[in-house]
């Protein structure tokens, strides 16, 4: 960093908002992809959108390239520093700034934790919906940056269908107000463009989201299977009924033993388990719950648990929630995958995960929202030993191509990032791409903002669309099979 921007920091933020020690550096190297790392070339911890606007201003006036970073739970490595560039944490903007409840709606700095949203507005009655597994700790600002989803997100939506208005600093450092405290506002749709778009169009400064009055009744229940096929029939059939559940997540048996090491939720051994929660006026509730149970023990369930009391719910989504970090517990490493394939597909890709598992030697655990048939493969693996890490990574690849040859995506709610900005040709033709890249370019005309996230090639304002840069992937052969 030159003397000259960060002379131009410092009058910016406070000293002790800027960090250059090496060992202060370190806790930003990753985000919870934890095997791509990189040291920021610094690291500023602004207190006010204004000293983001600032910040941003500068990077913009020097040449420097920014990344926004929420609280660095990111599954994909979107706020994976980038080398010579800047890491902009918002955890300091992390203030409730107002809530509305007679128009259902609060608006909140990016750094607030996505629990503390509910927890705000929940003396009043009401909630946010989007529950991503993380949302003890990961920040609503990062939720918008990836349209996070969660599991109640079958019947509710994923953030972007909750999100009313933003104020973003782009890449010049201009301040912006996009939607507004209404449903609707006139003008092409700048707020679905923004909510998914990975910190690579703007920094998100503050937020306004609607709020949901809780629901009279839930009602929730854990199912036990031999077999994953049979869980995945009970799911087909409740949606073929027409019910639409708040909630319908699956495990598999090296989930649950991993789940039980690490929380005791006390799950009964098994092939998959099931949780199915309703939630709704209670008539509607309870004539629907009965259809559950019924449909659960038609495909053969060998345990129905249902929950009687708060606590009880609150074990059973212990164990769900739990999942992934629970992975730690049966192996040294693990990289958490998120792919989508339609629901009907969800038996025979699965089918295809299990003889991948076999063939590779890598115990594979999955996690999966059955409902929006979003897979999350959870692939084990040892680094100590030599090319097992490689191993893992082709193991996702092999995966992703399964969801992609189904017809489904490369990402349910985890993001691009850096992890499978090389895949997207396998998803997208050539000219979709390219469009996508004029419209980034159209906010970020220098790239400088989060740059080489999510798309295989860089790419500037007004350059020709070329040929894709080959990848290593591609170079390994792995590309054939994507
Ligand atoms: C155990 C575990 C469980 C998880 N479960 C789920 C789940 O159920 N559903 C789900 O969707 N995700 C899940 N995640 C992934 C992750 O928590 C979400 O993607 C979350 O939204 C990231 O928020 P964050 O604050 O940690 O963002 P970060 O990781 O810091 O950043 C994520 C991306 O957002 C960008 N960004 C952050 N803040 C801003 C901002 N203010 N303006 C612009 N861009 C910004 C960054 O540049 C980056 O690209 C899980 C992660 C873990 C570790």
């Amino acid at each position: 960093m030159h003397a000259a921007f960060l002379a131009a920091l410092e009058r910016i933020v406070r000293r002790d908002a800027i960090l250059r020690d090496e060992t202060e550096l370190l806790a930003y190297e990753s985000d919870g992809l934890a095997r791509l790392r990189e040291r920021p070339g610094l690291v500023v911890l602004p207190n006010s959108a204004e000293e983001v606007q600032g910040v941003v201003r500068a990077c913009h006036e020097h040449g420097v390239a920014f990344v926004a970073r929420g609280h660095g739970t990111g599954l994909s490595g979107g706020a994976l520093p980038v080398p010579g560039a800047v890491l902009i944490v918002l955890t300091r903007l992390n203030r409730i700034l107002d809530v509305d409840i007679p128009n259902q709606r609060i608006t909140v700095e990016p750094g607030v934790v996505n629990l503390e949203v509910s927890r705000s507005v929940g003396p009043h009655g009401f909630y946010y919906a989007p529950d991503p597994s993380s949302q003890q700790v990961c920040s609503i600002g990062g939720n918008v940056a990836e349209n996070s989803g969660g599991a109640h997100c079958l019947k509710y939506g994923f953030t972007v269908h909750h999100v009313l208005g933003v104020d973003a600093v782009l890449p010049d450092g201009e301040l912006v107000h996009i939607g507004g405290d209404l449903v609707d506002t006139p003008g092409p749709d700048l707020l679905g463009l923004l909510v998914g778009s990975e910190g690579t169009l703007a920094v998100v400064t503050r937020i306004v989201v609607r709020i949901l009055r809780r629901p009279e009744t839930v009602q929730t229940l854990l199912a036990a299977f031999d077999t994953i096929d049979a869980g995945g029939a009970v799911v087909s059939d409740l949606i073929a009924e027409g019910i639409v559940p708040a909630a319908v997540e699956m495990m598999d048996a090296l989930a649950i033993r991993a789940a039980e090491a690490a929380v005791h939720p006390n799950f009964p051994p098994a092939d998959t388990v099931l949780i199915v929660e309703l939630d709704g006026p209670a008539s509607e509730v309870t004539s629907l719950f009965d259809v559950v149970v019924a449909t659960c023990r038609r495909h053969g369930a060998t345990a129905i648990e249902v929950a009687t009391s708060d606590e009880q719910r609150a074990r059973i989504w212990r164990g769900r929630k739990a999942a992934f970090a629970a992975m730690g517990r049966v192996s040294p490493n693990y990289y958490v995958q998120d792919g989508v394939v339609p629901r009907t597909r969800l038996p025979e890709v699965l089918s295809r995960i299990r003889d991948l598992e076999r063939r590779s030697g890598l115990r594979i655990g999955n996690v999966f929202h059955a409902g929006d048939g979003n897979l999350h493969p959870l692939i084990c693996y040892d680094e100590r030993v030599p090319g097992e890490a490689d191993k893992a990574v082709e193991v996702a690849a092999e995966i992703l191509s399964y969801c992609i040859e189904a017809g489904g995506s490369l990402t349910g709610e985890h993001g691009i990032g850096a992890d499978k900005s090389q895949y997207m040709p396998t998803m997208f033709a050539a000219e979709d791409l390219a469009l996508m890249q004029r419209v980034r370019a159209a906010f970020d005309p220098r790239g400088l903002c989060n740059p080489g996230k999510v798309f295989p090639t860089p790419r500037l304002c007004g350059e020709v669309p070329g040929p894709y840069r080959q990848h290593p992937i591609e170079a390994a052969g792995l590309a054939d099979r994507m």
